[in-house]
């Protein structure tokens, strides 16, 4: 049988092929230190890393997440886990207490590479988690205790030659938590035939090709991050810019001219943030060997792409998928003129359908749910532990994506909005539920109904509207106090930008929060039938 392992794929398959001395990753660190990363090394690396996964006695099909910053152990870890046929799971390290157990505890994780700042938050809800047995801290040079573990000791004493299996394409492979408009985040899984879509979309989409030098800016704390800032381009064996630091327009520009970057993966916040920094002479800037720029997570407005032809003199690329397809279902790409807009037209073999609610499909021009013909190479496999809510996603052989839009009468696809209540900020699902699940811990709040509202910079913002418990005033203290308890709890982007008193939350019969109806209002629109809200 083929070898399906995403991880020998990414490593092993290129040294076989010649690429061993190659440069995989191109690291430049905050400080601006730079490491060049050789497939052989990214190998080597991944295979000590797997080694002291058998060592520590993880099993296959265990659960380890990577807890981590973009640091070069965020990569090796990432492929040795993958290796050794363990579950991998990646924590955006911006995630605060609750948004950490609800991911270790439902999956049971078994081990979790970190660093020793971000061991804090673990560390606080550590009693909740009795299925995590090791921490391995990737900053310390000795063991802090008998399971915190240092990454150096470890990784010095183990082999870096690392047999591995012959991985079976539906063998569980990465797994990445999604948030939901209603109850806790859902674990998406995947296997390791997905690596099959991944490189075919670096390939057909992003035209990755063996000279290049490929940046993608998204964290591996979500589906892009692995998809293509790991998978697709290794799977091709072309070699990735990584950076250790975070959004900076002049530092941006400079590695794309400086490092010569020639195929660019990134958001459309990010983008309308450059287009906003006036004082950047982005004419001074040489561009010229950088082939395209692709978008993905959020709409794409076409001043965006004017801005990209006008002042870039280059073709911005809208692309669309989401965690569950694991890969790029429907994308504008070279060679296909842009409707500026619209998220392009469907890859060979994917089927999108827009239907309506009662599976009808719907012909062009009608707005509908977008759904997803099931089979697709990189479609995920449940919601761990969660059989039931994954079910409940396909209906008649289709899986529906949770976002509305309609195709056109030459095949592009319109992006509409989400049929549920997940708000979008930045590219990052949040859940209304969990903002309010967590803002309800807090002793002046009796009562809250969070929203997205349209915002011109991140796509959408978090809107919180909280009835505060009698003799409650709203300070600004308050107000920092709330915004500093969502960052503690789950993460910055969850950060209501704005907090409303209001007198009472709406509800229907059945206790149900009428975002609908808050939503409308904040927008002075129509609230519509609002006969079912309580008394
Ligand atoms: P995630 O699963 O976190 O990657 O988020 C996926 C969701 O982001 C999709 O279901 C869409 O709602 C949104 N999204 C991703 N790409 C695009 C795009 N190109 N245009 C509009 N929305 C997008």
């Amino acid at each position: 049988m083929e070898n399906f392992n995403i991880a020998y794929h990414c490593t092993t398959k290129q040294c076989q092929a010649g690429l061993g001395d190659k440069v995989a990753m191109r690291w430049i660190s905050s400080t601006f230190e730079r490491r060049d990363y050789t497939f052989g090394e990214m190998d080597q690396l991944s295979n000590r890393f797997a080694n002291v996964l058998q060592t520590l006695g993880v099993q296959a099909g265990q659960v380890i997440f990577t807890f981590l910053p973009k640091t070069p152990e965020q990569f090796t870890a990432f492929l040795g886990s993958l290796k050794a046929e363990c579950i991998t799971g990646t924590l955006f390290s911006n995630f605060g207490d609750d948004a950490l157990l609800d991911r270790l505890g439902a999956s049971e994780a078994q081990l979790v590479v970190t660093r020793k700042s971000l061991y804090r938050k673990i560390a606080r809800i550590r009693d909740q988690l009795p299925a995590l047995r090791t921490v391995i801290l990737t900053d310390v040079a000795e063991d802090l205790s008998a399971d915190v573990l240092s990454w150096e000791r470890l990784m010095e004493t183990a082999s870096d030659e690392f047999a591995i299996p012959v991985t079976a394409p539906d063998t569980p492979s990465v797994l990445h938590y999604t948030s939901g408009s209603t109850g806790k985040p859902k674990g998406v899984l995947h296997c390791h035939r997905s690596i099959l879509q991944q490189s075919r979309t670096a390939r057909e989409v992003l035209g990755l090709q063996a000279n290049d030098l490929f940046w993608c800016t998204a964290d591996q704390g979500w589906v892009t991050g692995t998809s293509y800032g790991i998978i697709g381009p290794w799977s091709l064996g072309v070699t990735q810019l990584h950076i250790g630091g975070g959004y900076s327009p002049q530092q941006w520009f400079e590695l794309l001219q400086n490092e010569r970057i020639t195929v660019w993966y990134t958001a459309p916040t990010a983008l309308r943030m450059l287009m906003r920094e006036d004082q950047m002479a982005y004419s001074e800037f040489d561009l010229t060997h950088l082939r395209s720029i692709f978008s993905v997570g959020e709409p794409l407005n076409p001043e965006v792409i004017v801005w990209g032809r006008d002042t870039l003199q280059k073709e911005i690329y809208d692309t669309w998928f989401q965690t569950e397809t694991g890969a790029i279902m429907i994308a504008n790409r070279p060679g296909i003129p842009i409707r500026p807009g619209s998220m392009g037209t469907p890859l060979p073999g994917i089927e999108p359908g827009i239907l309506a609610d009662d599976g009808a499909s719907l012909p062009n021009g009608e707005h509908g749910n977008l759904c997803v013909r099931a089979g697709w190479d990189s479609m995920f496999r449940t919601y761990l532990n969660n059989d039931s809510a994954y079910a409940s996603k396909f209906r008649d052989g289709w899986y529906y994506t949770g976002d509305m839009a309609w195709r056109d009468n030459d095949g592009y696809y319109w992006f509409l909005g989400r049929s549920d209540d997940v708000i979008n900020t930045s590219g990052h699902l949040v859940s209304p539920f969990e903002v309010e699940s967590a803002l309800l811990e807090l002793p002046e709040i009796a009562e809250s109904g969070v929203i997205g509202a349209p915002d011109d910079l991140l796509f959408e913002k978090v809107v919180a509207f909280v009835n505060f418990h009698p003799g409650t005033e709203f300070t600004p203290e308050l107000d920092l106090k709330i915004r500093l308890h969502i960052a503690n709890r789950l993460s910055s982007v969850a950060i209501p930008q704005e907090v409303v008193p209001v007198e009472t939350v709406p509800k229907n019969k059945s206790g149900k929060i009428m975002r609908r109806v808050l939503k409308a209002r904040y927008l002075g629109l129509d609230t519509g039938d609002i006969s079912t809200l309580e008394d």
